[in-house]
């Protein structure tokens, strides 16, 4: 590894904090504090589903229910894109985390 010190001691002893995670035993209290972001599912087809199912009803006269559907799985759509998106930044951050095995620091 290069020359590479943590910036809150000055510690050469630094490890990429995937790889520290990864070599953990399976039964290690750490394996909880340095695990990487719970994963977030794409729910694209569901929320598509119940858009369609929502118009549906629309179409079939109970309008004001189609319509509280359909926008109900609009925005749960959106809602989960979002935390999709959120997932994928954390899960690079964590990706890219030195972790000090001097003093702990995350950087
Ligand atoms: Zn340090």
């Amino acid at each position: 590894m290069l020359a590479l010190l943590c910036p809150t001691c000055s510690s050469p002893n630094v490890q990429k904090l995937d790889l520290f995670w990864k070599a953990l035993p399976a039964e290690s209290p750490l394996r909880a504090t340095y695990a990487p972001p719970d994963e977030v599912a794409s729910q694209v087809l569901l929320a598509l589903v119940a858009t369609l199912a929502g118009i549906g009803v629309m179409v079939s006269g109970a309008i004001l229910l189609g319509l509280l559907v359909a926008v109900g799985g609009m925005v749960f759509g959106v809602v989960n894109h979002a935390g999709v998106e959120r997932y994928r930044v954390q899960l690079a951050d964590w990706a890219a985390a030195k972790l000090c095995l001097a003093c702990e620091g995350l950087f």
